[in-house]
Formats: structure tokens, C-alpha cells, sequence
């Protein structure tokens, strides 16, 4: 399997590359609007083919570059069940699986960021934990449908229940971090270790976190596939 992690520093999002070596197709996931032209360059340059762009959640953060890669190289854009998204081609339900040549990308529902996350676990390896699970940290649950109880029963239930040694890539992260391991979450992440449910839901209850700068342009924008004009 050829997996990359790409940066977008504006907003510190990560982008996944995920490709099968032999049969050369490629998969992007959360892929940023302004970094389409790095990712295509990336994809010409290793002679990758794109056949899917898979979002984790409607972002609030950033706009996507799913539309735009998929007029670029025509491939699918795909996107959680019950997402607002009417221009994807395809959304995957819980559990659900696609394939990239040999590598699978299986669904796992995550809902509690937004009422409609993914998390989506590669080569049973490599967990892409979009904004549900950060490395010592989750995503926040104050806007956008969030529920820091269905969060809560998320990532103990269906992604802390992962074997240990599965590599945890989040959707963000803002102090450097890359990759952390299932096993390293459930003993260090401070808002989930030892904390139970109600504790949980009064923590984040507690952040009271400045809205996204980008949000008012970026949710709608993402809603037709980051196919708008956009005025930064
Ligand atoms: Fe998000």
C-alpha cells in the first residue's frame, strides 16, 4: 500500500493518499480546495490513477477539494449516509466497504462531531479518524448536529474497541502531531482515559470554543461539493 499524509498549514487539516501499488488507483480523503493542485501534481507524478475522493464529515473548516478533482480526473466523490451533500456520487453507510485495488476502506459510523461522520479504517491498519478522534484530543461538539454523548459512545465503542497497534491518522491536528495508535489513546487521550460519560458531556459542554472562521462559507460550499466561488 503507498499511504501519505499531506498537510494544508491555513487550516492544519491532513489529506490521505491512499493508492495500491500494483494497479496504480488511488483513493484522497478530505481533500482541501486549495491544495488541489498539489494533490494532482502528487497523483501525475507517482502515475496514480484517482478514482475516489471520500469525505469524513461536512467540514466547517475548510472547503473541499472534491469537486474540483473530480473534474479534473472524473473520479467519484463519496460521502457519509445522511450527509447534506446532494452532488456526491455515492454515500457510504456503517460498515460499508470499497476497494482500491487490493486495499479496503471500510465505514465506521462516528457520529457526535457531526450527525453524520465516517471514520474509515484501510488495510485494517491504518484508522483515518476525521474530526472524531484527535490525537489527545476529539473534535468539537458545539455546532453542525453535534452530540458529545453520541461521540462518547463513538470512539469508546467503535474505534477504542480496535486493536491497539492500529495506526490512529486524525483530520487535524494543530501542535504537530501525525500519527498516534489506538492503544496509546485509550491510555493518554485526557478528555476520553478514565473519564466517563457524564464527565465527557460536561467537558466539552465546558470548552466554549470561538466558531471556525471559515464556517459560514465552508458548510454550504461543501454541500455542493466546494463547487463555489470562493472569497477568502
Ligand atoms: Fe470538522
Amino acid at each position: 500500500m503507498l499511504f501519505r499524509q499531506l498537510f494544508d498549514p491555513g487550516t492544519s487539516t491532513y489529506t490521505y493518499l491512499i493508492a495500491d501499488i500494483q494497479t496504480r488507483e488511488a483513493a484522497l480523503v478530505d481533500a482541501v480546495l486549495e491544495q488541489v493542485e498539489r494533490d494532482t501534481r502528487l497523483l501525475r507524478e507517482l502515475g496514480l490513477a484517482l478514482r475516489y475522493c471520500l469525505e469524513t464529515h461536512v467540514h466547517a473548516d475548510h472547503v473541499t477539494g472534491a469537486g474540483q478533482l473530480k473534474a479534473l480526473t472524473g473520479c467519484q466523490t463519496i460521502v457519509p449516509q445522511y450527509a447534506e451533500v446532494a452532488c456526491a456520487d455515492r454515500q457510504l453507510h456503517d460498515d460499508e466497504e470499497i476497494w482500491i485495488g487490493d486495499i479496503s476502506i471500510k465505514a465506521i459510523a462516528t457520529p457526535g462531531h457531526t450527525d453524520s461522520h465516517l471514520a474509515y479504517l484501510v488495510n485494517q491498519t491504518h484508522l483515518l479518524t476525521g474530526d472524531a478522534l484527535l490525537i489527545r484530543g476529539c473534535g468539537r461538539t458545539d455546532f453542525q448536529s453535534g452530540n458529545a454523548g453520541l461521540l462518547y459512545d463513538a470512539i469508546t465503542q467503535r474505534l477504542f474497541t480496535l486493536p491497539g497497534d492500529t495506526l490512529v491518522y486524525p483530520g487535524h491536528d494543530y501542535r504537530g502531531q501525525t500519527v498516534s495508535t489506538i492503544w496509546e489513546e485509550r491510555q493518554w487521550n485526557p478528555r476520553l482515559a478514565r473519564r466517563s460519560r457524564q464527565d465527557f458531556i460536561e467537558f466539552m459542554a465546558g470548552l466554549r470554543l470561538p466558531p471556525p472562521q471559515k464556517m459560514m462559507e465552508a458548510v454550504p460550499a461543501n454541500q455542493v461539493c466546494g463547487q463555489v466561488e470562493v472569497h477568502a
